[in-house]
């Protein structure tokens, strides 16, 4: 399915450069197993062609998510806290619903713009 975080993480097909969906196309990541179950392979939709990630590399991805994870949470919560939103009663942090907020604006994109540095291939 191609939500709008498909289109951040912008992982394109070599062949068609038909945009691909983005947890699809992590499940194809042999060296780190999704929540959903590891796939051998994604199909593209328009061309077939059976596609996965190419140039994982474990060591350096780590690198660059944690510090890019905890900046963005902490620029979203100061966001948040900023304008008054979905704080929690009688502290400066955020309640639940600020919570799930800053993951989903603010930390899930962010982790996925890294994923742009990541190659789409072909399994031939
Ligand atoms: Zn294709």
């Amino acid at each position: 399915m191609i939500t709008f975080y498909s289109h951040i993480a912008n992982m394109r097909c070599p062949t068609c450069d038909q945009l691909q969906s983005v947890f699809q196309v992590f499940r194809t990541n042999e060296a780190r197993p999704s929540i959903w179950g590891p796939l051998p392979f994604l199909e593209c939709n328009m061309c077939a062609r059976k596609l996965r990630i190419a140039n994982y590399n474990k060591t350096l991805h780590f690198l660059l998510v944690v510090p890019v994870f905890l900046g963005s949470a902490a620029f979203g919560m100061f966001v948040f806290s900023y304008l008054g939103l979905f704080e929690r009663a009688g502290s400066e942090g955020p309640n639940f619903v600020g919570f799930v907020l800053v993951f989903a604006l603010f930390v899930v994109p962010a982790v996925l713009l890294c994923a742009r540095l990541l190659k789409v291939e072909v399994l031939s």
